[in-house]
C-alpha cells in the first residue's frame, strides 16, 4: 500500500508511514494495514519489538483522514465515520496493550490520529522539532484515539489544559505531560533505529537518549492547577475571566476558538476517567460515546467545514455563549447499549475439534458473535451456526485459531498431530481439554516448532458455564499467544488467567481441582458424621456455611438435597460435574504430584476413594456430590 510501509526487519515489525505531502494523516486503509501487521507479529518469533516511524521532517501523524467522513457525514451517512472510529480505536487499544515493545520516533506534528499511533507505546521517542496536540475540540471533537486516557493521567489538571486549549507540547512538555518517554537529537534517531532493528531490545534506547529540555507546562503547573480546577466548564471559564497573568490570557483566547460542547464534553470525560479503575478500553469506549454521535449532534461536521473545507475559520458552535447545559453533556455520554464500542473484530477463522458437551455450546457462542468457525467432531457431533469439516486437519486449514475440547492426553496428541501441519505459520493452537502437564507441554513445543502459538486453556464452568459463556480459563503459554485468544476467552467466558508458560494452566486446574475433590469428600463424611450425632442439616448448614469450615463445596454446591443454594443434590445428583470427571482430574494431579516428586496425601485419599465411588459403587453418571449419600450408608468399616 502506497501510504504505509509494513515489512519485517532485523528482529523488529517496521512500520513507517509514506504519505508526508499530506502529513502522513492516517486514512482507514492505513489503520487497518496496520491492525493486520501487528496482529501477525503478535505471535511471529522473528518479531522482537514493533518500530513506527514517518517519512518527512513536518509531521508523524497530523491526524486522521476525515475528508471522507465530513462527505459521507453531509450527505447524513454517520456509518462510514463511526465504522472508521470503531476500526481505529480498537487499533489504538491493541497498540497500547501490545505484548511487545512498541517504539515510535514522533518528529514534527503529531497530532489526533497521530498520537493515537504514536503515542501508546512504551517506547515514544521525542527530538527537537516534535509538537504534540490534541486539537479536537477546534474541530467540534473530542481528544479521542485514547487522548482522554493520556490527558487523565497527566499531573494535576494539565490533561484538561491540554485538551481544551489545544495547545501544542514540545519535547520536554510532551515527556513532562505523559506523551513520550525519551528525548533524542534526531539527528541520532537512525542510529537508534539500527540498533533497535540489529538487536530487537528496546531498552537498548536507554543508552543513547539525552536528558530532554526543560517543561514550559511543568514551570506553569501551579498556575494551571488553580485555572483548571472547576467543575465544569463554566468554572473553569469563570476562573480564567477573572485571572491575570499569562497562562489566562493565552488559555481563555483559545478557549474562545474551540466548540464550547466539545470542551464541556473533555472536562466531564477527564473528570469521569481520572483514577485508578483507568484503562485504555474504558477511556476509548466513553470516546466512542460522543463520536457515535458527534455527527449528528455535536460541531463536528461545522468544525471540519469551517478548518479544512471552507477554511473559513469561523464555526458557527452550538452554544456559542459558552454557556452548555449538564443536560447537552449526558445526552451526548450516555451509554450506545447495543450500539457500544466491544473492542471485537469483524470476525477470525476458527477451527473447533471436538463438540462434545461442552466443546459444542463453546463453539456456538463464538459463532453468535459473528466469528467464521469449522467444527470437526469424531462421532459427528454439531453445534450451532458452526459448518463441519470432513476431518481435523480440513477444520485447522487456513484458521487463525483451532480451538480443541477433547477427552484426555492421549486424544489431544492425536489430533494435534493431524492439525498443526495443517495450520498456517503464526496461527494459534488452543486446548481448553482438560489433560496432563506433559501433554499440554508437548503440544505446545510440538506448535512452536512449527511456528506456531499455543495455549493450554482448561475450564471450570461446566457445560452451564459453556452454555452461558461464562467459563473460567486458567491459561499457560506466551504473552503474544494470549493476547491473540483474548477476545475468544471474552467470548466463551468470564475470566481468564494467565498462569505462565504452557502446562501452567493444566497445573492451576488440577491443584484446583484436587482441593474441590478433597472439601467435597470433607464436607460429605461431616454431614453423615452430623447426621449420626443428631444434628439437622440447615444447622449444619448454617454454622458452617458461615464458620472456618466453609468452602465452595459446602456454600455453592452444597452436597445435601434441601439446603443451600440449589445444587444437583436438589436434582437428584443428576450431574452437574460427574463423578468420573472428578476421578479423571483427581488422577491427573497424582499423575502429576507423582512426577514431581509432591507429597499429596489428601488427593490421593480423595483419588482412591472417587475410585471406589465410579468403579466400584454405581457413582458412574452421578455428580461427584453424591458422596454424601455413600457416607449415610456406611458405618465406620
Ligand atoms: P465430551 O465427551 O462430551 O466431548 C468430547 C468430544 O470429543 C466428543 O464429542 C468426542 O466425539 C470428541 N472426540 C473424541 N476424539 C476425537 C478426535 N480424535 N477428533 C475429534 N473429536 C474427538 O466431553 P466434555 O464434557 O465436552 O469435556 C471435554 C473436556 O473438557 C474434557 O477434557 C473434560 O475433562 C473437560 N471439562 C469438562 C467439564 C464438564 O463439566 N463436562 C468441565 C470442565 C472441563
Amino acid at each position: 500500500m502506497a501510504d504505509i510501509h509494513i515489512r519485517k526487519e532485523g528482529r523488529a515489525g517496521r512500520i513507517t508511514l509514506t504519505r508526508p505531502q499530506a502529513l502522513n494523516a492516517l486514512s482507514y486503509d492505513m489503520c487497518i494495514a496496520l491492525e493486520r501487521a501487528i496482529d501477525q507479529w503478535r505471535s511471529d518469533s522473528d518479531v522482537d519489538l514493533v518500530l513506527i516511524d514517518a517519512e518527512g521532517p513536518k509531521a508523524f501523524c497530523a491526524g486522521g483522514d476525515i475528508a471522507e467522513m465530513y462527505r459521507t457525514g453531509t450527505e447524513g451517512n454517520y456509518e462510514f465515520g463511526r465504522k472508521f472510529w470503531r476500526d481505529e480505536y480498537r487499533m489504538n487499544a491493541k497498540l497500547a496493550e501490545y505484548p511487545k515493545p512498541v517504539v515510535s520516533f514522533l518528529q514534527g506534528f503529531t497530532m489526533g490520529g497521530g498520537v493515537g499511533v504514536g503515542c501508546h507505546g512504551g517506547y515514544r521517542i521525542v527530538g527537537d522539532t516534535s509538537q504534540i496536540a490534541m486539537p479536537e475540540c477546534g474541530i467540534g471533537l473530542i481528544p479521542d484515539v485514547g487522548g482522554t486516557y493520556l490527558l487523565s493521567r497527566a499531573p494535576g489538571r494539565l490533561g484538561e489544559y491540554i485538551g481544551l486549549t489545544a495547545s501544542r507540547m514540545g519535547p520536554g512538555d510532551a515527556i513532562y505531560a505523559g506523551f513520550a518517554d525519551f528525548y533524542a537529537p534526531e539527528a541520532l534517531w537512525d542510529d537508534i533505529k539500527a540498533t533497535l532493528i540489529e538487536t530487537g531490545d528496546a531498552n537498548t534506547i536507554r543508552n543513547q537518549t539525552q536528558l530532554p529540555p526543560d517543561s514550559p507546562l511543568a514551570a506553569a503547573q501551579t498556575d494551571i492547577d488553580a485555572l483548571f480546577a472547576g467543575e465544569s466548564l463554566g468554572d473553569i471559564r469563570n476562573m480564567l475571566n477573572t485571572s491575570d497573568g499569562e497562562v489566562a490570557t493565552k488559555a481563555l483566547k483559545a478557549l474562545n476558538r474551540n466548540s464550547p460542547l466539545s470542551m464541556a464534553l473533555t472536562t466531564e470525560m477527564l473528570h469521569r476517567l481520572r483514577g485508578p479503575s483507568l484503562t485504555i478500553r474504558k477511556a476509548l469506549e466513553l470516546e466512542y460515546r460522543v463520536s457515535h454521535r458527534v455527527m449528528e449532534h455535536g460541531d463536528f461536521l461545522e468544525g471540519i467545514r469551517a478548518a479544512i473545507i471552507d477554511k473559513d475559520k469561523t464555526p458557527k458552535w452550538q452554544f456559542a455563549d459558552g454557556d452548555v447545559p449538564a443536560i447537552a453533556v449526558s445526552k451526548m455520554l450516555m451509554p450506545l447499549g447495543k450500539e457500544a464500542l466491544d473492542f471485537r473484530e469483524d470476525g477470525m477463522k476458527i477451527g473447533f475439534i471436538g463438540l462434545g458437551n461442552m466443546g459444542a455450546p463453546m463453539a456456538a457462542n463464538l459463532a453468535k458473535e459473528g466469528h467464521e468457525v469449522v467444527g470437526f467432531d469424531v462421532a459427528g457431533a454439531t453445534a450451532e451456526g458452526v459448518s463441519n469439516a470432513a476431518s481435523a486437519a480440513a477444520a485447522a486449514e487456513g484458521s487463525d485459531v483451532v480451538i480443541t475440547m477433547l477427552p484426555n492426553g492421549a486424544i489431544l496428541r492425536s489430533v494435534a498431530n493431524d492439525v498443526i501441519p495443517a495450520m498456517k505459520p503464526g496461527a494459534v493452537l488452543l486446548d481448553c481439554s482438560t489433560v496432563d502437564v506433559q501433554s499440554a507441554r508437548d503440544v505446545a513445543a510440538q506448535a512452536a516448532e512449527a511456528g506456531l502459538g499455543a495455549l493450554d486453556a482448561p475450564v471450570s464452568g461446566g457445560i452451564g458455564g459453556a452454555a452461558g459463556g461464562t467459563l473460567t480459563f486458567m491459561v499457560g503459554g506466551s504473552d503474544a499467544a494470549f493476547a491473540t485468544a483474548k477476545p475468544l476467552f471474552d467470548i466463551m467466558g468470564q475470566k481468564a488467567v494467565h498462569c505462565g508458560e504452557s502446562g501452567n494452566g493444566q497445573a492451576a486446574k488440577i491443584c484446583n481441582n484436587m482441593i474441590l475433590g478433597v472439601t467435597m469428600i470433607g464436607t460429605c463424611e461431616a454431614f453423615a458424621l452430623a447426621d449420626k450425632l443428631g444434628l439437622s442439616r440447615e444447622a449444619m448448614f448454617d454454622v458452617v456455611s458461615t464458620s472456618s469450615g466453609y468452602s465452595w463445596s459446602m456454600n455453592a454446591y452444597c452436597p445435601s438435597p434441601g439446603v443451600g443454594p440449589t445444587s444437583p443434590a436438589d436434582n437428584d445428583y443428576n450431574p452437574g460435574f460427574a463423578a468420573e470427571l472428578m476421578l479423571k482430574d483427581l488422577r491427573l494431579s497424582q499423575q502429576a504430584a507423582e512426577a514431581a516428586d509432591a507429597d499429596t496425601p489428601m488427593g490421593q485419599a480423595a483419588t482412591a476413594l472417587y475410585t471406589e465411588f465410579v468403579e466400584n459403587e454405581d457413582g458412574q453418571g452421578r455428580d461427584f456430590s453424591a458422596m454424601l449419600p455413600r457416607f449415610e450408608k456406611r458405618g465406620r468399616n
